[in-house]
């Protein structure tokens, strides 16, 4: 019976690892971009029937590629978890910060305007821009920046895809206009 048990404890471990892996981002420890667009869906469904508005950043790190050409690849990566760190310690408990892709992050933010993630995107902002990235063991300072698109559902007809194609207007405009800033698409 003990070796039974044992036995069923050693699956429904493995079962937690391989759910996990399949929401979580393995560099960041953040959620990945699957899990992502499946919270996105229901909860703009929900915004779209009257529920609560869902607004959203999407965020790029400035001149990425300069840190891995100059440092190294690995460098890159600590740059990426150091900066996640900082990205989950200013959200809200029920915003959801996720990795998209290489160095592009989304945060999706439940019952929250427009103007409220205006503030919460220029809040992740400085806290990026204020105080430089330690890496390779604390040998070396990095000034990182990001830029910054946010949008928010606009309701009855509103779909996912329309509002990460906003956001991600929003921060075309922002790298455009010379990066390190938060640019908002209201329509
Ligand atoms: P911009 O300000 O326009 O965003 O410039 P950028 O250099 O950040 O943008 P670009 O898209 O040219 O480069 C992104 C780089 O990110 C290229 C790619 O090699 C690197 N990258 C993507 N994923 C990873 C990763 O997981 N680790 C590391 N170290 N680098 C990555
Ligand atoms: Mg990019
Ligand atoms: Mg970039």
């Amino acid at each position: 019976q003990i070796r039974r048990k044992r036995y069923t404890d050693y699956l429904r471990d493995n079962l937690d690892h391989s759910l996990e892996l399949a929401v979580t981002d393995q560099l960041t420890g953040l959620h990945n971009r699957r899990y992502m667009a499946g919270q996105l869906d229901a909860l703009v469904k929900r915004a779209t029937l009257g529920g609560d508005q869902v607004s959203m950043l999407l965020i790029d790190i400035d001149h990425f590629k300069k840190i891995n050409d100059g440092f190294g690849h690995d460098v890159g990566d600590e740059v990426l978890r150091e900066f996640a760190v900082r990205l989950a310690s200013n959200v809200r408990a029920i915003d959801l910060p996720c990795r998209y892709g290489g160095e592009e992050f989304v945060v999706v933010m439940p019952d929250t305007a427009l103007q409220d993630a205006e503030r919460i995107a220029e809040r992740i902002r400085l806290h990026v821009a204020g105080s430089p990235f330690r890496v390779m063991g604390g040998q070396e300072l990095l000034s990182v920046t990001i830029s910054i698109g946010v949008a928010a559902t606009l309701g009855s007809g509103d779909r996912p895809q329309a509002l990460l194609k906003r956001a991600d207007e929003g921060l075309y405009e922002a790298k455009a206009s010379g990066r390190n800033r938060v640019i908002s698409r209201a329509a």
